[in-house]
């Protein structure tokens, strides 16, 4: 169903990050998007409210927003403050099937709070603490509503710290097929997709934030998680592996398994540090060895790989995806040369520049889909990639809908996002010509680099770089349900 491809799903999500692959998707957040038909976007609204028994000095506050305007997904993201860092203190025991979490952020406020939310699903709440001060906490669907004691002046830097564990429980959000979060198989266990489900976050790409990971596990499992590891403690029957993401992401990721590191030299300097099961064969690691040519060949036409480091953990679970990808690290459970290319594709569109609402994630599974037909036409000739383009074109009806306009969550990840979305990209290569073509790919990708971009942002590069009036062209391919003919 919503796998188009044979593949599977592949979440990827960059913020989301939720992000599936080849038939894939990934799952973006809200934000303010910029002008797309059909979908209001608007700046989070703040309700303004009184505090009570002011005094002359006392400070007006606003509850936060407990969402932000998508239309898709309406409970996500959330307003009145911007998250800086999250450090995230993880205790996991599969056996038990169990998460305790210490959560500390670090945010900024945006107004003079009185009151704020996270976005969280999983497990029970103990305490939550502002600026090392307990804080009144209530819950109610995806909601957590912090008050802390005082008022919190606008442009503030402030903590929040919320003590948490439990089992935790996969996330099924309405309208949406697949089920994400805390995910348990044989003695190991990975999340994906939105964080909500695991951490308390501000679930939207327009609220990108650092990260700290520290993830204890039993002595025999290893953490494998985006980012970089900078640490690995043994302590009696435990180890802590310390995961840190330097630059701003949508969301993160990790899985607990059996795993041994694999480290091979990528392009330009980079690290990748590829998990595989424990015993795993050699054929079974050569398999991925078209990683550094791919992040070469994609050096080039998108621009230089937006992270410091890389790495592949292989898992081997009856997990609902193939594939998906965070920034920094790519979760697979097959191993296709479609799908690993699929999924590094991601590093740049899904992860570094994520789509900011879910009717633009065909800026994230389209690109990657495209992604393929490029490694395609670098392994063989652009006859070859012309030919799979065609067969694409073919195989979608032509009343597929519109790639940029989503109305529900089934809709972000089917065909219309990875397929339509990626013969969109040959279509306008075929408009431009290859030099503005990828001149437009990587101007897109530097410009909204850790960011969120919308689909009017990449119509605007692509007028601005090919100094074309492209508002026909994106009208039929992106807005008009119609599929135009490919030539
Ligand atoms: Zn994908």
């Amino acid at each position: 169903m919503l796998t188009p491809a044979a593949r599977a799903i592949f979440l990827a999500f960059a913020l989301a990050i939720v992000v599936a692959c080849t038939g894939d998707s990934e799952e973006p957040g809200p934000g303010d998007g910029g002008a797309v038909p059909g979908i209001q976007t608007a700046t989070p609204a703040l309700t303004a409210t009184p505090v009570p028994t002011a005094t002359p000095v006392q400070i007006v506050g606003v509850r936060g927003a407990a969402q932000l305007d998508n239309p898709v997904f309406p409970s996500l993201g959330n307003g009145g403050y911007d998250v800086s860092h999250y450090d995230l203190d993880l205790d996991i025991d599969p056996g038990a099937n169990t998460l305790d979490g210490v959560a500390t952020m670090t945010v900024i406020a945006t107004a003079n709070l009185l009151a704020f939310n996270f976005d969280f699903a999983g497990p029970a709440v103990s305490a939550v603490e502002v600026n090392d001060e307990p804080a009144a906490f209530t819950r109610e669907g995806l909601e957590l509503t912090i008050e802390p004691a005082n008022v919190i002046p606008d442009g503030s830097e402030f903590t929040v710290r919320i003590i948490y564990g439990g089992t935790p429980e996969l996330l099924l959000l309405p309208d949406f097929p697949i089920a994400m979060g805390w995910t348990p198989f044989g003695e190991s266990v990975m999340v994906h997709g939105f964080g909500l489900a695991w951490f308390p976050i501000n679930q939207t790409p327009s609220d990108k934030a650092t990260y700290t990971m520290r993830i204890t596990v039993p002595q025999s499992l290893t953490a494998t998680a985006t980012g970089e590891l900078t640490a690995a403690i043994r302590s009696g029957d435990t180890s802590t592996y310390v995961w840190e993401v330097t630059v701003p992401v949508g969301g993160v990721a990790f899985a607990v398994s059996n795993s041994e590191l694999d480290s091979i030299p990528g392009p330009d300097g980079l690290n990748i540090n590829n998990y595989f099961p424990s015993g795993s064969p050699e054929a079974l690691k050569e398999r991925f060895d078209i990683v550094p040519e791919v992040i070469e060949l994609f050096n080039e036409l998108f621009g230089p790989f937006p992270y410091d480091s890389f790495g592949i953990t292989f898992l081997r679970g009856p997990l609902p995806f193939d594939g998906f990808s965070p920034s920094q690290r790519a979760f697979l459970l097959s191993t296709g040369d479609r799908l690993i290319v699929h999924e590094i594709a991601h590093q740049w569109f899904g992860a570094s520049v994520t789509p900011i609402l879910p009717s633009d994630n065909w800026l994230a599974e389209g690109f990657a889909t495209y992604a393929e037909l490029l490694w395609i036409e670098h392994t063989s000739t652009r006859d070859l990639s012309d030919d799979a383009a065609r067969r694409m074109r073919v195989g979608i009806s032509n009343t597929t809908r519109p790639p940029a306009i989503a109305n529900s969550g089934a809709e972000v990840l089917d065909r219309a996002a990875y397929i339509r979305g990626g013969l969109t990209l040959h279509a306008l290569r075929l408009e431009l010509g290859d030099d503005d073509f990828f001149d437009v790919l990587r101007t897109y990708a530097e410009r909204f680099r850790h960011s969120a971009a919308s689909t009017a942002d990449f119509i605007s590069v692509a007028e601005e770089v090919s100094q074309q009036d492209l508002g026909q062209f994106f009208d039929d391919w992106v807005y008009s349900r119609p599929v135009p003919p490919l030539d």
